[in-house]
């Protein structure tokens, strides 16, 4: 007897969260916040019941609310080494930013790491009567899928995932075994990522002309993951401008640099790192925009973080140019500016005069991998699709049991099904 019991992640972007529940052990796989404030958590699961918990990649959506359960028991948790590192920093930011509205501090955050497991792709692991391996997942360095058997049957966990290789990680690799259950994403179940190739190339060329034209180009981008696939796309194109990195850039690039395991081509990603000026503080943040072609800064939704300063500076100039390269959930300051060509700067809605453009580089699989994915898996698992927002998780759902001859479901919040 199992059951996949359906606690977050439902029918949204963000905020994972799902039991295992085996006849001997519970293992949660991911707990994580959907941003804003305050962050939004995933239904309540108590500490005591769970004999361990995975986190598949650093993100917060699927790791920010894991110190929620260190604050009267000591579960181990699992993940790779290079996950285990971010999660560490990006939490501890989150609890910088969030404090007041949080329900753990850093005591928290500490005992969680002294429960860490560090493990390899592929490196099996025995929870009472639930077995479970870590794959890499081609999401962000050190992303991993979960690839369960638990009492007979066997269940993958995809979590983020890309099929496609982007310039920092491989493509995921995906087991080729007959599973029961399948755990998926959706991010973008509805909607085709353009070639790559040509997007790197349209990108290049964009950033070049603003520069040729006197102006600046400032991307926003998360902290982890889209930020070094942004630089290394610029080196890669031989793009030779003066680039600065900001945020929690210098953290987050020396666990890189340390777990070279965690990126695709440690050799290449060094060299372009090299020459990037990564920002120490705010004197430095003023002195170098001056002398800046291209401009990589946090929040990835312009959501807070030091976007807001590249914003005030940059926004209103028309030689410059304001490049988004990933999802913006509905009702963050990057998805209004697309919509409306408007931002608040020093709290007033001002008309952005700089070039606003939308470039998908994304790390999750678009509508057609995911549904090669699918449509490649042996034996006849169960679907159940989460991690998207609500039209999306339906619509793979339906997809799968009209196309497939497989059962396909999307779960709601507290759902629970038999395996
Ligand atoms: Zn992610
Ligand atoms: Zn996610």
């Amino acid at each position: 007897m199992v059951k996949l019991s359906f606690n977050g992640g439902t029918h949204k972007v963000g905020g994972n969260a799902v039991v295992v529940k085996s006849k001997k052990a519970n293992l949660l796989l991911e707990y994580g916040v959907k941003p804003g404030t305050p962050p939004e958590f995933p239904g309540h699961i108590r500490a005591k019941d769970l004999d361990g918990i995975v986190i598949g990649h650093a993100h917060l959506d699927h790791s920010g609310g894991v110190p929620l359960f260190y604050l009267s028991e000591k579960k181990p948790y699992f993940a790779t080494r290079t996950t285990s590192e971010l999660v560490k920093i990006l939490i501890k930011d989150m609890i910088k930013l969030n404090s007041y509205y949080l329900p753990f501090e850093y005591l928290e955050l500490d005992k969680m790491q002294e429960c860490r497991n560090d493990l390899k792709y592929g490196q099996k692991v025995k929870l009472k009567d639930i077995e479970f391996q870590l794959l890499d997942a081609g999401h962000i360095p050190g992303s991993a899928m979960v690839d369960l058997k638990v009492n007979g049957k066997k269940i993958l966990y995809t979590s983020d995932f890309n099929t496609v290789q982007t310039r920092i990680c491989q493509a995921a690799k995906i087991p080729k075994k007959k599973f029961d259950a399948v755990v998926v994403e959706s991010t973008y179940a509805m909607h085709e990522h353009p070639d790559r190739k040509k997007l790197e190339k349209e990108f290049i060329k964009d950033v070049k002309s603003t520069i040729n034209d006197g102006g600046k180009v400032f991307i926003p981008a998360f902290a982890v993951g889209r930020s070094q696939e942004i630089v290394n796309i610029l080196r890669a194109q031989g793009f030779e401008g003066y680039i600065i990195l900001d945020g929690m850039a210098r953290a987050v690039n020396q666990v890189m640099l340390d777990n070279p395991n965690g990126v695709k081509t440690p050799g290449k990603y060094r060299d372009a790192m090299s020459k990037v000026h990564i920002i120490r503080g705010w004197r430095d943040r003023r002195q170098a925009i001056k002398k800046a072609d291209v401009i990589v800064a946090p929040s990835g939704m312009l959501q807070g973080g030091t976007a807001m300063f590249y914003m005030e500076k940059l926004a209103l100039g028309a030689e410059n140019s304001v490049f988004i390269v990933s999802f913006q959930v509905p009702g963050t300051g990057g998805a209004k500016l697309m919509e409306t060509g408007m931002f608040p700067i020093k709290d007033r809605d001002e008309r952005v005069n700089a070039k606003v453009k939308h470039f998908d580089f994304s790390s999750h699989s678009g509508r057609t991998p995911l549904q090669s994915f699918l449509k490649g898996l042996k034996g006849k698992p169960d679907i159940y699709v989460i991690h998207g927002e609500e039209e999306s998780c339906d619509f793979l759902a339906e997809w799968v049991s009209d196309e497939l001859d497989l059962k396909g479901f999307a779960p709601n919040q507290g759902d629970e099904f038999k395996i």
